[in-house]
C-alpha cells in the first residue's frame, strides 16, 4: 500500500510513475490481510517505559501477544538495542508526538482521496475504541490518552457501560472489562481492497505497474543510483530512472544494505482470522482495539477480521497453530455468541518494523534514492500522508506534518 500510494501521490504530482512488484497484483504481502484500522489512537509504540516488564513475561511463551525468538541474526540483537533506548520515557513522547502528527494528516489525506475518488473499500466511520481488562493497561491507558489529546487526538478514556453502549456486542464481556477509551475520529477498512482501488484508478491516470518482476539489486554509480536490476519471466533488464523510491516493507534492508545505507528495520509477524458472520449473530461494528492481547477486531462488511500480535522471527512466513488458535480463543473469550459460517481463515504479514514505529521517509546520502518505509503497526492509518508528504519532499516542497523526514 506504501508503494501504491506514493506512486498515486508521485503521478497526481506530475510525475511519470514506474511501479516494480514481484507480486501479480497490488497490496499482496503485508497490506493483504491486516487489523483494517485508520487508527491515531494507535498511535504509541511498543517501544515504551511500561512494556518492558510485558515483555519479560511474556518471554518463551508460545502464545504471547509478543514473541522475540533468539536467533543468531546481528539485525535483529541490533534492533533490539535500539528498541529498549526508544522505551526511555522522553522517546517515548517524541515518538508518538511524531506518529500522531503524520496519522492525523494521512487519516485527512485518506478521507480527500476517498471522496475525490468514490472509492469503496468496505470503510466505517465509527471510531475505535480500546479495552481494558487489566488495572495497571488501564492505568497507563489513561495517561497516553492525555498525552495523545495534548498532540490533537480527540482519544477520550470510558467508563465499561460506556464502552457497552459503543459497541453492544461487547455485553457479554461486561465482567472482564475495567474500561477504554474511545476516539471518534478514527475509522476502519479493507486496507487490500482500497491499494487495489487505488492502484487501478492510478494505472488510470497513467502509472506504469510492472507486476511479477523482482528488484535484484540498487545499481549505485558514484553519489546517484544508476538504476534498478530486476528479473521476471522474460529474464533481466536495468531500469533506469530520475529518481528512485523504496517502498519495499520489510524487504526494504535487505536492498539498501549493499549500498551502505543500513536501516534499523526487522519484520515482525501478525496474525490475522477472518470470519464469514452468520446473520442474526451480534458481531461488533465498531473497530475495537484490546490493548492486553495486542489484538484489534474489524468488521469488513461481512466478516469480522481479527490481527495482531507480533513475533520476532526473522522473514518466516509459517502459520503457527498455537498463534492461530491464541486469536480465536481471545475472540471466544470477548464475543462468546459470535456466529460465524465455515472456518477462519488464518494469515500472517510481517511489519515493516523500526525500534521507534516511526517510518523512514525522506531522502538518503544518494540523491536520487528516497525512502518511504519502516510503518510497522500503522502502515495502513499512515500510507496516504506518508506518500503525500513524500511527493512534497521530491518536489521540493515542505510537507505538512511535522515529522522527523530523514536524510540518511
Ligand atoms: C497482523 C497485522 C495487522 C495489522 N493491522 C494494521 C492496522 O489495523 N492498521 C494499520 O495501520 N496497520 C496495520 N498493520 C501494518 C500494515 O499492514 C503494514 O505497516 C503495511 O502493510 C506495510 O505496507 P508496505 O507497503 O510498507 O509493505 P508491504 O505491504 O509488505 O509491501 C511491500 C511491497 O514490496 C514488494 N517487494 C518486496 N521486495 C521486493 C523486491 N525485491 N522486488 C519487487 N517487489 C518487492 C512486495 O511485493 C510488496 O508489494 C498490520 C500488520 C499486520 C501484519
Amino acid at each position: 500500500m506504501v508503494g501504491t500510494t506514493s506512486a498515486w501521490y508521485l503521478a497526481r504530482a506530475g510525475h511519470e510513475v514506474v511501479v516494480v512488484d514481484r507480486q501479480p497484483v497490488a497490496g499482496n504481502e503485508t497490506s493483504f490481510a491486516n487489523g483494517g484500522q485508520i487508527s491515531v489512537s494507535h498511535a504509541e509504540p511498543w517501544a515504551s517505559p511500561h512494556v518492558l516488564p510485558q515483555v519479560l513475561k511474556w518471554l518463551g511463551k508460545e502464545d504471547a501477544p509478543l514473541l522475540w525468538r533468539w536467533r543468531a541474526d546481528p539485525a535483529q540483537l541490533m534492533w533490539g538495542a535500539r528498541f529498549l533506548l526508544e522505551c526511555l520515557p522522553g522517546r517515548t513522547r517524541r515518538n508518538i508526538a511524531a506518529i500522531v502528527a503524520l496519522a492525523l494528516y494521512s487519516r485527512r489525506c485518506l478521507q480527500s482521496l476517498r471522496h475525490e475518488l468514490a472509492l469503496e473499500y468496505e470503510q466505517l466511520e465509527r471510531g475505535i475504541l480500546h479495552i481494558y481488562t487489566q488495572p495497571e493497561a488501564f492505568f497507563q491507558a489513561v495517561k497516553a490518552a492525555k498525552t495523545m489529546r495534548h498532540f490533537g487526538l480527540d482519544r477520550e478514556t470510558v467508563s465499561a457501560e460506556r464502552c457497552i453502549e459503543i459497541e453492544p456486542a461487547l455485553a457479554d464481556a461486561r465482567h472482564l472489562l475495567l474500561g477504554g477509551d474511545y476516539t471518534p475520529s478514527d475509522e476502519s477498512g479493507d486496507a487490500h481492497k482500497f491499494t487495489r482501488q487505488l492502484a487501478e484508478r492510478a494505472a488510470a491516470e497513467g502509472v506504469d505497474f510492472r507486476h511479477n518482476l523482482t528488484v535484484d539489486r540498487i545499481a549505485a554509480g558514484g553519489s546517484q543510483i544508476a538504476g534498478v536490476l530486476v528479473s521476471g519471466a522474460g529474464g533481466g533488464e536495468l531500469l533506469t530512472a530520475d529518481a528512485y523510491v523504496v517502498a519495499l516493507g520489510s524487504y526494504s534492508p535487505l536492498l539498501l544494505q549493499p549500498l551502505g545505507v543500513r536501516l534499523p528495520v526487522v519484520p515482525a509477524k501478525g496474525y490475522s482470522a477472518t470470519l464469514e458472520l452468520d446473520a442474526g449473530g451480534l458481531a461488533p461494528t465498531v473497530s475495537l482495539t484490546d490493548d492486553e492481547h495486542r489484538l484489534v477486531f474489524s468488521r469488513l462488511g461481512n466478516r469480522l477480521r481479527i490481527a495482531g500480535t507480533a513475533e520476532f522471527n526473522g522473514y518466516n512466513l509459517d502459520l503457527n497453530p498455537v498463534r492461530c488458535q491464541a486469536l480465536m480463543q481471545r475472540t471466544r473469550q470477548l464475543f462468546p455468541t459470535l456466529a460465524f459460517a465455515g472456518k477462519p481463515e488464518f494469515w500472517c504479514g510481517l511489519r515493516p518494523a523500526t525500534p521507534s514505529n516511526v517510518p523512514y521517509i525522506g531522502r538518503t546520502r544518494y540523491g536520487n534514492l528516497w525512502l518511504n518505509t519502516g510503518h510497522g503497526t500503522l502502515g495502513w492509518t499512515m500510507s496516504c500522508g506518508s506518500a503525500a508528504a513524500l511527493a512534497d519532499l521530491i518536489g521540493g516542497q515542505r510537507p505538512e506534518p511535522d515529522f522527523p523526514f530523514v536524510k540518511c
